[in-house]
């Protein structure tokens, strides 16, 4: 019973066991390749397909990260290798329909195997095309930026709007430590932003288990929970691009999404964090504007969400409380990885962070301390609160 705590993360692919929450969990990535040095697994990784061609597809700046060197890889142990390279001139690939009709495009019938090498927007597309097409893919994973390297949903942009599509887990997973650690610097605070983001995922989930008797996974919170924990410890050290730093970030944001995976919802991952974020984000797409990366959006909105819980303390169930740290902890928490602190840092106007206050919890359908404060009639005192905290009176 809940023998995947004592797997290490490359041990995890394929793992099935009979949990002490009373069900039968499943993880169906087949093989992740997590490490210094691990680009060099993508062969072994991808023999599976070496019957078929392989669709290798990247962007300018993923290809010279790390792309070359797994076309290589390939080319080297004789695989049938064609490679799609979206040449955005070092400017941002943009997942949308453009993007994903061509990797459709260039998937003739005789591919077996794509591989995505990127972070966040290549592998939402190419996820999005493995999902429908059935040829699975691998992810060769460039940033540590975010936790969709192993989770289900594609979030694409569709007309102007994002969506989440649902998608399908990738067939394996290579995250080389001495690739992701060299990223930029953003990326990796973004990752770190992510992760900070599951402490209020977890608190949320918790105070949602209390009051709406909803299922929760012990095996997938300590799962979580002792990522967060080491991932925490060498925040410092992220700065300087250390090798376990980024090891134990990547490691982190992998472990989230296998216990998403195990549970198949991302209460271990999100919670109203995440809601703050993705209304942001909305309203960034819905202007024209470029949206801040995902995570960096999520780590500065997590201080916001303990505030919350602070607010509620005296209303709160015996026990969510602790979960969440002070937040004047988790900025000193941010600040030690040298990311942006609060909303206003990363350029959220005022009117538009009180506006995401009010109507955040909506966003989503997912009890959150925001609901919950709504339900007990104080939403509007804490978020006038909160809004002069941070932006001043
Ligand atoms: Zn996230
Ligand atoms: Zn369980």
């Amino acid at each position: 019973m809940n023998e995947i705590l004592n797997l290490a993360i490359n041990e995890m692919a394929n793992t099935e066991f009979d949990c002490s929450c009373g069900r039968h969990h499943n993880f169906s990535i087949h093989d992740i390749a997590i490490g210094k040095g691990a680009i060099k697994e993508l062969p072994r990784v991808a023999e599976p397909f070496k019957e078929g061609k392989i669709l290798i597809v990247y962007d300018d700046n993923t290809y010279k990260a790390a792309g070359r060197e797994a076309k290589q890889l390939l080319d080297d142990a004789g695989f049938n290798v064609k490679e799609l390279l979206f040449d955005r001139g070092g400017e941002l690939l943009i997942p949308d329909e453009s993007v994903v009709g061509r990797i459709l495009e260039e998937q003739e019938l005789d591919v077996s195997l794509m591989v995505a090498v990127g972070s966040g927007s290549l592998n939402d597309s190419v996820k999005y095309v493995s999902s429908r097409t059935k040829v699975p893919y691998i992810i060769v994973c460039t940033a540590p930026s975010m936790d969709g390297y192993v989770a289900d949903g594609a979030p694409l942009i569709c007309n102007g709007y994002k969506y989440s599509y649902p998608a399908c887990l990738a067939y394996g997973v290579v995250g080389d430590t001495d690739i992701m650690k060299e990223a930029p610097m953003e990326l990796i605070h973004a990752g770190f932003g992510d992760v900070v983001g599951k402490i209020t995922a977890l608190a949320d989930w918790d105070l949602s288990v209390k009051v709406n008797d909803e299922y929760r996974c012990e095996t997938c919170v300590e799962l979580v929970q002792r990522a967060l924990d080491k991932c925490f410890g060498q925040a410092e050290a992220l700065k300087e691009r250390n090798d376990e730093a980024t090891l134990y970030l990547i490691e982190a944001l992998t472990l989230t999404g296998v216990a998403m995976g195990l549970v198949n919802i991302s209460r271990p991952a999100s919670g109203a964090e995440h809601m703050l974020s993705h209304y942001w984000e909305m309203d960034y797409i819905a202007r024209g504007l470029t949206p801040i990366h995902h995570g960096t959006q999520v780590g500065v909105a997590t201080p916001v969400i303990a505030m919350f819980f602070e607010e509620m303390a005296d209303l709160l169930p015996e026990g969510t409380g602790a979960l969440c740290p002070p937040h004047k902890e988790i900025e000193a928490l941010l600040r030690k990885a040298g990311c942006p602190v609060t909303p206003k840092d990363i350029g959220i106007d005022r009117d538009l962070f009180h506006r995401s206050l009010i109507e955040g919890y909506k966003v989503r359908p997912r009890y959150s301390v925001m609901e919950f404060a709504k339900a007990h009639g104080r939403l509007e005192e804490i978020a006038d609160k909160i809004t002069n905290t941070i932006y001043g009176e």
